[in-house]
């Protein structure tokens, strides 16, 4: 077993006995599944949209070569400069380089992913530059140095009360504010970061490849400040976010923002399509759009995984999850956690590290039945299982296990000696997994075989 399977384990065993974790959690879930039904309610077929997102996410990543090329060109026309990141340190040394171009002290930083995923904000601490995560959420993660619980709410293992404390330990304002004082003691310590910030750093939620832009969903105007107030703007965005046109915004926006929170559309969406023109007043004066592989064209490569690329980071199948729900985000120690970072993670990260993840399912398939863009979620864990075996991921123990599984399963001789009793004492006693958790179980004292055979005999008799 690799360490990080070994970790997961052993926290997600500790967190799925937290029981104030898991009434903190069901809490902020529940308001959830209260508010998505009323978004949906905005289309006419709610399934007819995902469908058709499905299909113009298919169309994005079937020509995702081109796409990407003719963004590049289109967006260069209006100065913005276009960099290609094979991976997470490719990305950074770009990074780098113009923070210390710009001289960049200060930096801010709107929610995103993908800078979580390439480790930014460590890497710019080491630089000695001081990146702020202007977004809420984002800001109490890292007021309390925790990486992002989920995709979507980064804080939603914490209550009102976590933050008050949080605030009250780390910025010293007065215990048991609300959660309106503690917003404003937010904005009022952000609001100065803006001012002072050489770069702006932010994620888009999609790449648009027809006009060439860049598109950002939020709720705070966080990232709306974050790319137009400093005079550096840098997107960080993995290339899977493409859509063929502006035109389908008009489909993904809601679904997003629906299937994300239940809105009906997100307070703030903003198109970016290149620095700012002589002819504007408002804007950043240089913007970088970095496109990060990291791993993405592992999943490419493959006409099965490819499917995983449509994900619009919604955040609802890990909502949706009961193994998310028991044992939480953090668990997975992962960036991307619930059924889309258990799918993806093995390809961007290493299928031997990482494939521990497409077995923490009970393969429900209700990740799959609440996707935004209907990916066959629960189909890829299986996918990911069979790549593993294929590869020789697989222990020496469990290989030997299913060969003797294979042996016996074919021999009827063999099946018939593993009786009730046999099996009671197989996993009741020898493999002992099952019932550390549970009661012992109690198998029927004949095999199928000896009942069917009997059944046939009765009713020859009869
Ligand atoms: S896989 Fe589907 S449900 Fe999960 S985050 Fe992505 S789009 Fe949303």
């Amino acid at each position: 077993m690799s360490n990080n399977a070994a970790s997961f384990i052993a926290k997600s065993t500790i967190k799925a006995a937290d029981l104030e974790h898991r009434r903190k959690i069901n809490f902020n879930i529940g308001k959830y599944n209260a508010t998505v039904p009323l978004g949906k309610m905005q289309f006419a077929d709610v399934n007819t949209a995902r469908e058709r997102a499905k299909n113009a996410k298919w169309r994005a990543i079937e020509n995702l070569d081109q796409y990407l090329e003719n963004f590049e060109k289109v967006i260069s026309n209006r100065g913005a400069k276009v960099l290609w990141a094979e991976n997470a340190q490719q990305a950074l040394d770009e990074i780098g380089k113009i923070c210390k171009e710009k001289n960049c002290k200060t930096l801010v930083k709107s929610k995103s992913m993908v800078t979580e995923e390439i480790h930014l904000n460590k890497y710019l601490e080491q630089q000695g530059i001081e990146s702020i995560e202007t977004d809420l959420g984002e800001y109490i993660q890292q007021l309390d140095g925790e990486a992002p619980y989920h995709i979507v709410t980064p804080a939603m293992h914490k209550n009102k009360e976590d933050v008050a404390r949080l605030f009250a330990d780390k910025l010293g304002v007065p215990g048991g504010l609300n959660p309106e004082e503690l917003t404003l003691v937010a904005r009022e310590k952000l609001r100065d970061k803006y001012v002072q910030a050489e770069v702006g750093v932010t994620g888009a939620n999609f790449i648009i490849a027809d006009i060439g832009g860049i598109a950002v969903t939020e709720n705070e105007g966080n990232a709306r400040l974050s790319c137009a107030f400093p005079k550096t703007h840098i997107v960080v965005v993995g290339i899977e976010k493409m859509i063929p046109s502006l035109n389908d915004l008009a489909l993904f926006w809601p679904l997003l923002s629906t299937f994300g929170t239940g809105q009906k559309v997100t307070v703030y969406n903003s198109i970016v399509t290149g620095p700012r023109q002589s002819n504007e007043t408002d804007g950043p004066e240089e913007m970088y759009v970095i496109l990060l592989d990291n791993g993405r064209t592992n999943l490419l490569a493959n006409p099965v995984t490819r499917e995983a690329l449509y994900c619009i980071r919604c955040g609802a199948c890990l909502n949706a999850c009961p193994v998310y729900k028991n044992i939480g985000g953090h668990a997975y120690e992962t960036t991307y956690s619930g059924p889309i970072g258990s799918v993806i993670t093995p390809h961007l990260s290493g299928m031997a590290e990482y494939k521990h993840l497409s077995y923490a399912s009970s393969l429900c398939g209700n990740c799959t039945q609440v996707c935004a863009v209907k990916i066959n979620l629960h189909e890829l864990l299986l996918e990911n299982r069979h790549e593993a075996v294929v590869e020789g991921d697989s222990s020496l123990g469990e290989r030997i296990a299913w060969k003797i599984w294979k042996a016996s399963g074919l021999n009827r001789k063999m099946m018939n000696m593993s009786n009730g009793r046999m099996k009671n004492w197989m996993v009741n006693k020898i493999f002992t997994a099952w019932t550390a958790h549970r009661s012992d179980l109690d198998f029927s004292a004949k095999t199928f075989n000896e009942m069917w055979l009997e059944k046939n005999k009765e009713n020859q008799a009869s």
